[in-house]
């Protein structure tokens, strides 16, 4: 075998699809044969290996991919363990010569990259990596004296007018494989899909992969865009793409999201804006995690980390079971363990519940929401967490305390949202669906509700949360001063 017709090996992570992936592109225009693989290393990431919802997600993100190699003729290598020795093994017994693959942002994954790059081209082997998940990298963007951007407005304006490279067509039909692959292993082996069964619920809720994705995209791009700058704040209305998880796991990237919009539509219609500009947090996301890798452990204003947070486990557990006593709360959190995903809007509410009426540490949100979001992302949820925190880039000032009937009603007038999550509260007429405790008994009782009983009253009065996370918040700035 010479070296240009030696396999090109494509190690896939966050990329997970065919169109528009450079290190695949890159793997085609080399002319030789592909070897893509997948090694599955949850060791590498630290603290923030894939939570249980991500793993569900990527055992069938796995499946399609294999599938849509295996209709081209060829074969997804699936191996579990060290990446730098499983590729080493996998050129070692396919006779490779180069590596490709798209880059990753988190620190920990970061380092890895870098790692197996200095160690293969030590063994000689050509590497290269490429960008297949933003629109432009962190290292791209600096402010004019050259430091990275920590507050959104700034950042968007200082990208929105670069130009977004149209997405890379990818003849796959062109694409040729090895007759022989190394060793893969069987997809149950990786262990992906959680002991406890509760993922089962999921199926419904959402069909993976690159076609998928598509499909959500077109979908969303023939009608709900057109009212996105309304309706995305709506959860009792389908007015959000639900594109997240596909855009984590790289079964789109954001250059083909961006590119469909403006080939659909007038780029500068209020819609079309309005969602450009939420793709663009993503990238924010992306940046302030890569200049600041250490937030999503520790808030990014320092003068955050003592802050006086409570532990109190059972107001927690009464928040990640969606028992708290605050409809729009409850819904949000039964929608989360139900379908994998929450409405960004709810997102906000239930966060903003937990660390302020409930004085619980937003890095124990994030948790529960790492383990349990489909979309779990690294990036996204720390910028989300410290925001709700006001402790992070662009974030919320903490004294800006939501309430939650407010919310509901403003957001769920009709309570259609509550009704679809809480059917406990079903027959609860609107004026209360927000507030159920402030129902009549004769109205309780026609609705078939005991409070405290089929559902709860609610775990801190709102003046009486809202007071005391304010007195947190004295107490840290007397400490501070
Ligand atoms: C506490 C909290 C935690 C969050 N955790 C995550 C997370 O783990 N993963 C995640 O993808 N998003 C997270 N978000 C951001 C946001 O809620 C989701 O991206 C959005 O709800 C996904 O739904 P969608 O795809 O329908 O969004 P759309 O409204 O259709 O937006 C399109 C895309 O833009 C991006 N986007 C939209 N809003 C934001 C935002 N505020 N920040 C960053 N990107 C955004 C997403 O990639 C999204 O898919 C979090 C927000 C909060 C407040």
């Amino acid at each position: 075998m010479t070296i240009s017709n030696a396999p090109t090996i494509v190690w896939f992570r966050k990329d997970l699809r065919l169109q528009d992936n450079p290190a695949l592109a890159a793997a085609l225009h080399s002319g030789a044969p592909v070897v893509p693989v997948f090694v599955h290393a949850p060791d590498e990431a630290g603290r923030w290996a894939p939570g249980a919802a991500s793993k569900w997600w990527l055992h069938q993100a796995l499946q399609v991919l294999g599938g849509q190699f295996a209709d081209l003729g060829g074969k997804l290598v699936l191996r579990r363990g060290d990446s730098l020795a499983e590729l080493r093994d996998v050129i070692e017994k396919s006779g490779a010569r180069r590596v490709y693959w798209n880059r990753r942002y988190e620190a920990a994954l970061r380092e890895v990259d870098a790692t197996v790059k200095r160690a293969l081209r030590d063994d000689g082997i050509e590497v290269e990596s490429f960008n297949g998940s933003l629109l432009n990298e962190p290292h791209t963007v600096s402010t004019g004296s050259g430091n990275a951007y920590k507050v959104y407005t700034p950042y968007w304006r200082k990208v929105k007018e670069r130009k977004v490279a149209p997405p890379i067509e990818i003849e796959t039909e062109g694409l040729c494989f090895p007759d022989q692959y190394p060793r893969s292993v069987a997809l149950d082996s990786l262990e992906l899909l959680p002991k406890v069964q509760w993922y089962r619920k999921f199926y419904p809720h959402w069909e993976v992969g690159e076609a998928a994705a598509q499909t959500r995209l077109r979908d969303f791009l023939d009608g709900p865009v057109a009212a996105y700058d309304t309706d995305r704040d709506r959860p009792d209305r389908d007015g959000t793409s639900s594109l997240s998880p596909h855009l984590h796991w790289g079964h789109i990237s954001p250059g083909q999201v961006l590119h469909a919009l403006s080939d659909a539509h007038d780029p500068r219609a209020t819609g079309s804006q309005t969602f450009a500009k939420e793709i663009y947090w993503r990238e924010f996301a992306y940046n302030v995690l890569y200049h600041f890798p250490h937030t999503p452990d520790a808030p990014l204003q320092e003068k955050y980390a003592d802050f006086p947070w409570e532990t109190d486990r059972a107001a927690l557990a009464a928040w990640q079971a969606g028992r708290t006593g605050y409809p729009i709360v409850d819904a949000g959190m039964r929608q989360l363990y139900e379908t994998g995903w929450m409405h960004n809007r709810v997102r906000m509410i239930v966060s903003s519940l937990l660390v302020k009426h409930l004085l619980q540490s937003w890095n124990d949100g994030a948790r529960w929401f790492w383990d349990t979001l489909v979309d779990a992302d690294l990036a996204s949820n720390t910028l989300g967490w410290q925001w709700s925190g006001g402790c992070g880039a662009d974030a919320a000032p903490y004294f800006r305390i939501f309430n939650p009937m407010i919310q509901g009603k403003k957001f769920d007038p009709d309570g259609h949202y509550v009704r679809q999550w809480l059917p406990e509260l079903r027959k609860l007429p609107n004026r209360y669906i927000h507030e159920p405790w402030e129902a009549p008994d004769g109205i309780l009782r026609q609705a078939g509700i005991t409070l405290g009983e089929d559902y709860p009253r609610p775990i801190i009065d709102h003046k009486q949360g809202r007071e005391r996370a304010l007195a947190a918040l004295d107490q840290l700035k007397n400490e501070n001063a």
